[in-house]
């Protein structure tokens, strides 16, 4: 019988997901389908619960509901409760496993993709929610010299420090508001606000960027005003989250089938290459 997954969301008629793991289940000869399913927002659970009684293996948890699929898993991987939120869910007769592969997916983009090693490096990680929280942990694994949070609600971004302090390794960590980022420079800046989805760019003070530098941005599909403001301070180069979409989906296949699908076909024909 043909395996079913999905995607959940509220708004997800947008979700590129669904074509991606079709791609992957191509080119992977895996028997599935990958559907787009709107949960209501009051309706997270029972949504899922429908799912796996219609047959439903696994899904992917998008806006809103990553924290709701944390709390409904029976299970969790370490990264998934360090991040306190799910976007993978694997369901099976022992019950509902959550994981996280957002993090992975930004790891595999920026190390893999863009050729881009975080090893040594100072990191500027913008944002506090769910995004950079679920970044840290993979970011951390990395072993980077430094990473600075920095949000605009600068306590958020303090109490991501004193949570992810114990997993620093040899990694300097810093955290407060954009304004005490004046006279620092790092070597890669990444966009974890929702800042771009307004078309706005955190108000960043100039020169954070170091010769060779790179400005990653986690959303996709534009260059946003975090992006422009990038080319205009010295950045050496841009990327958006187009490939983290694609590597967190890769990861979730693989825990789902046990096979890692080849990710450069998808990034070409989403980039229209
Ligand atoms: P949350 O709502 O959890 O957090 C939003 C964060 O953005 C907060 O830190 C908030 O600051 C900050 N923020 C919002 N508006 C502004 C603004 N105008 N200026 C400065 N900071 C702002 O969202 P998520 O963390 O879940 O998502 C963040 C972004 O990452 C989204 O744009 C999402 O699309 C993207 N994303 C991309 C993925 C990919 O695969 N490419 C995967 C996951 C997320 P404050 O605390 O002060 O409110």
């Amino acid at each position: 019988m043909t395996d079913r997954y999905a995607v959940i969301g509220n708004p997800v008629a947008h979700s590129k997901s669904p074509m991606i793991h079709a791609v992957f289940a191509g080119l992977t000869l895996q028997d599935m389908t990958y559907e787009a399913i709107l949960a209501p927002p009051d309706g997270f659970a029972a949504t899922v619960r429908a799912f796996i009684s219609a047959g439903g293996r696994g899904m992917n948890v998008t806006v809103p509901f990553k924290r709701e699929a944390c709390a409904l898993a029976d299970t969790r991987s370490p990264r998934a409760e360090a991040a306190k939120a799910v976007n993978t869910l694997i369901f099976s007769p022992a019950g509902i496993h959550g994981d996280n592969t957002d993090g992975l997916g930004l790891v595999a983009d920026l190390t893999r993709n863009l050729g881009f090693q975080l090893a040594g490096k100072r990191i500027l990680l913008l944002g506090a929610g769910g995004a950079a929280r679920g970044v840290m942990l993979p970011l951390l694994a990395e072993r980077p010299a430094a990473l600075t949070l920095a949000n605009r609600t600068a306590d958020k971004a303090r109490q991501l420090l004193a949570e992810f302090s114990p997993h620093a390794g040899g990694c300097t960590m810093d955290a407060g508001g954009f304004e005490g980022l004046a006279g620092r420079q790092f070597d890669l800046v990444i966009n974890a606000t929702a800042a771009s989805l307004t078309d706005e760019a955190p108000p960043l003070p100039g020169g954070l960027y170091a010769p060779g530098s790179l400005a990653y941005d986690m959303v996709y599909g534009r260059e946003t005003p975090f992006l422009t403001a990038a080319r205009t301070q010295g950045a050496a180069r841009l990327a958006d989250g187009l490939g983290m979409l694609v590597e967190q989906a890769a990861e979730s296949f693989f825990l789902w089938r046990g096979v890692r699908p080849p990710t450069a076909p998808v990034l070409a024909q989403l980039r229209g290459k």
